[in-house]
């Protein structure tokens, strides 16, 4: 058996990303190379190129292929870019953001996961990550500002304190709705004060915890 399963990889790309319109060729290259089982507990890595989200432990998921791709290619990435994404969860979309961009920072409120990631991160040859734990709804301001910023839990509202850490010309991506269900909010800085919000589709993330963002 391909222990790198990049035949699985090649499947997953074409069906559920190319068919369904994913089109940056960075990206698709960037999910092709990245072993997504990697990033999954042992009890998990035959689901890792199934076209859904999957456990990876304390109640959360690692999102469906087609949405890590999704949220990706709507923030339009550029290679000179400084990307902030809250929720590290496995570090998979992470590291699929760090193949298209100079530099990724990333914040998990969950110790446990931040550490198995860490290590994880550490292992693989696709360059540094800037990790943080705690609540990432406050942002990482000696980090910023950012070009983009990508939430990858669902949220109550678009969180200010983020908001006021993009740069003017910017871009933020964040499911909002309901604990349950949310939409898939694309939000432009146009300049300090102005924002143009486009609701995308319809999304199913965990809850994003925080000051921001839920109670606990
Ligand atoms: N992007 C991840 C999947 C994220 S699941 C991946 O590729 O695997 C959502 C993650 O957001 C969970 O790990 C959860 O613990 C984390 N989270 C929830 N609220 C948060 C907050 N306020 N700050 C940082 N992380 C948060």
């Amino acid at each position: 058996m391909d222990s790198t399963r990049l035949s699985e990889r090649h499947v997953m790309v074409k069906e559920q990303l190319e068919k369904r319109g994913i089109q940056n060729p960075w990206v698709l290259q960037a999910m092709l190379d990245i072993p997504r089982h990697f990033f999954l507990p042992d009890d998990q890595h035959l689901k890792a190129y199934e076209d859904r989200p999957v456990p990876i432990g304390q109640g959360q998921t690692i999102s469906q292929p087609y949405i890590v791709a999704l949220m990706i290619e709507l923030i339009e990435p550029k290679d000179s870019d400084r990307v902030l994404e809250v929720g590290l969860g496995s570090g998979y979309s992470a590291s699929v953001l760090r193949r298209v961009v100079k530099e990724v920072y990333a914040i998990e409120r969950e110790p446990l996961l931040l550490e198995e990631a860490r290590r994880r991160l550490e292992r693989l040859p696709f360059g540094q990550i800037h990790l943080r734990s705690g609540d990432g709804t406050l942002g990482w301001s000696e980090a910023a500002p950012f070009d983009a910023i990508l939430i990858t839990a669902g949220s109550p509202r678009i969180p200010e304190t983020l908001l006021s850490q993009l740069k003017v010309g910017g871009v933020m991506v964040v499911p909002v709705g309901n604990r349950e269900e949310q939409k898939l909010v694309r939000v432009v800085k146009s300049s300090e004060t102005h924002f143009q919000e486009k609701e995308l589709m319809a999304v199913r993330f965990v809850p994003l915890i925080g000051t921001e963002g839920w109670p606990q």
